[in-house]
């Protein structure tokens, strides 16, 4: 029989492209979400469209954590895979107590739930964030990760290591992806690219924070979903498992270069303003990808011109060139 795969975070950025490869996987999905108002509901309701006029998806609107929306869950899944979170490093230093809330305990009472329900399996969206302001790079899943530079980052540690616990304690099979800056179509509106290619449609200046020295290991969104997509045939393959995987470019990119690209693609010169740069913004990102290509044959294979076209593209597309 198929298996059943539970997907939170659905309407989201990434988990509506994983909800639709799922679906052309064959695939029984249950996608869930609370369209938390991080961004507009209207962004999450075109996401979800692809997903909603399959009939092997099955969506259930409410917060994850809640017994009320996990009562609605009738086709018990073979495997979680938890995406939904309070996302965002800069706006995590306003609200630690909502990034506690929303990601730890949220985690908790979705690893409780799963518990009572018997279902073994569970893919982690972590983050890059987790290393911490460091220049051991490219970062490896073995080095140290006790230096988290932001609410969002100990959230994110927090759980993998709560995921841990419920691993040894109860034999669940996790699998706690680190996720490098992902970007393309559908990114999340407060991301620097889709923030970027906005403020040049509108002629508006670019307003980068510190010298654009920063770089970013960009990542784009169909490499992160082959690689979801890989972690999924390695854990329902295998048993025992506990891994912390890296899923990034191994490219990093400056900020300064990466508004370049953007600027190259859409054949203009944006005004920037260099502003001071914001606590909790690490240096950089750089993702050693070797364990990812060894257990799951992980090879990201889009270039950040084609990404950035492809983006590109379906913004003006999205929002039907009107900012132009
Ligand atoms: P997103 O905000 O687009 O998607 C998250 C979705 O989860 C949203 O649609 C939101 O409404 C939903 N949600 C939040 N809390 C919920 C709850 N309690 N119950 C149900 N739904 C809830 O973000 P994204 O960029 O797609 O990120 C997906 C995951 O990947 C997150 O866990 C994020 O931390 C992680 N991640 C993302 C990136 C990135 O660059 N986008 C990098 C590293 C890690």
């Amino acid at each position: 029989m198929n298996k059943r795969i539970l997907v939170t975070g659905a309407a989201g950025f990434i988990g509506s492209h994983v909800c639709e490869r799922l679906l052309s996987q064959g695939y029984i999905v249950t996608g869930i979400d609370n369209f938390d108002p991080f961004y507009p509901r209207q962004i999450k309701e075109k996401n979800l469209a692809a997903s909603l006029a399959n009939p092997s998806f099955e969506f259930i609107e409410g917060d994850a954590g809640d017994t009320g929306t996990q009562d609605k869950i009738t086709r018990i899944p073979d495997l979680v895979i938890h995406l939904a979170a309070k996302a965002g490093v800069l706006p995590s230093l306003k609200a630690p107590p909502d990034y506690i809330i929303g990601n730890i305990l949220l985690t908790n009472k979705i690893l409780e739930w799963m518990r009572e329900k018997g279902i073994k399996k569970m893919i982690f969206a972590s983050s890059s964030s987790v290393y911490g302001n460091t220049d051991v790079i490219p970062f490896r899943e073995d080095q140290p990760v006790n230096s988290p530079f932001s609410p969002y980052a100990f959230t994110k540690r927090s759980c993998e290591l709560m995921n841990y616990t419920y691993h040894q304690l109860y034999g669940m099979d996790i699998m706690n992806l680190r996720l490098f800056t992902v970007y393309g179509e559908r990114q999340r509106p407060d991301l620097a690219i889709h923030k970027f290619v906005h403020l040049i449609m509108q002629k508006k200046s670019i307003h980068l924070y510190g010298d654009g020295s920063t770089s970013r290991d960009y990542t784009y969104w169909k490499d992160i979903v082959d690689g979801i997509s890989s972690s999924l045939d390695y854990i329902l393959a295998h048993e025992g498992v506990f891994e912390v995987i890296n899923l990034g470019n191994n490219k990093p990119v400056k900020l300064i270069e990466l508004v370049e690209q953007i600027a190259a693609v859409m054949n203009t010169h944006p005004d920037i303003i260099y502003e001071e740069k914001k606590p909790g913004d690490v240096d950089i990102t750089y993702a050693d990808i070797s364990k990812a290509g060894k257990i799951l044959g992980y090879e990201p294979r889009t270039s950040m011109k084609d990404g950035l076209s492809n983006f590109i593209n379906w913004f003006k597309h999205a929002n039907g060139e009107k900012t132009q």
